[in-house]
C-alpha cells in the first residue's frame, strides 16, 4: 500500500520513494548545505553514515549532477572527483575498445 508523500501538495497516495526512509527525513534541509568543510559539514556527513538509503541518495546526486550540498555522505567536491574519475575510466575504456577494433580489423584483412 503506497504511503502518502510528505511533499505531495494534494496528499494523494504515491509510490514509496527512497527519501521516505532517509535518516534526514526530519532534519532541516539547510543541515545538508553547510558552508565550507568544517564542523557543520562533518555533522551532515555523520548523519549520512548510517542512513539506509545512502546509496540511492548518492546515485541521485551523481545522476542529476547535484552541484551543492552533502548527498550520500559526500560533499560537492568529493562528488565532482567521483565524476571526473568515472569520466577518465570511460575514456580509457573507449580508447581500449578502439584499439581492440583496430587489431580485429587488421587481423581480419
Ligand atoms: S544519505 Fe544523507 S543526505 Fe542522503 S538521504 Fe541519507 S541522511 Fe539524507
Amino acid at each position: 500500500m503506497p504511503r502518502t508523500s510528505h511533499d505531495a501538495p494534494d496528499n494523494l497516495p504515491r509510490a514509496r520513494h527512497w527519501r521516505d526512509d532517509a535518516a534526514c527525513l526530519h532534519e532541516p534541509p539547510a543541515t545538508f548545505f553547510p558552508t565550507g568543510k568544517g564542523p557543520d559539514a562533518l555533522y551532515a556527513k555523520g548523519l549520512c553514515g548510517p542512513c539506509p538509503v545512502r546509496t540511492a541518495c548518492l546515485t541521485h546526486a551523481l545522476t542529476f549532477r547535484e552541484d551543492y550540498g552533502v548527498w550520500g555522505g559526500f560533499d560537492e567536491d568529493e562528488r565532482a572527483e567521483m565524476l571526473a574519475e568515472a569520466r577518465k575510466a570511460a575514456e580509457k575504456q573507449r580508447r581500449l575498445d578502439r584499439e581492440k577494433e583496430k587489431v580485429n580489423a587488421s587481423s581480419a584483412a
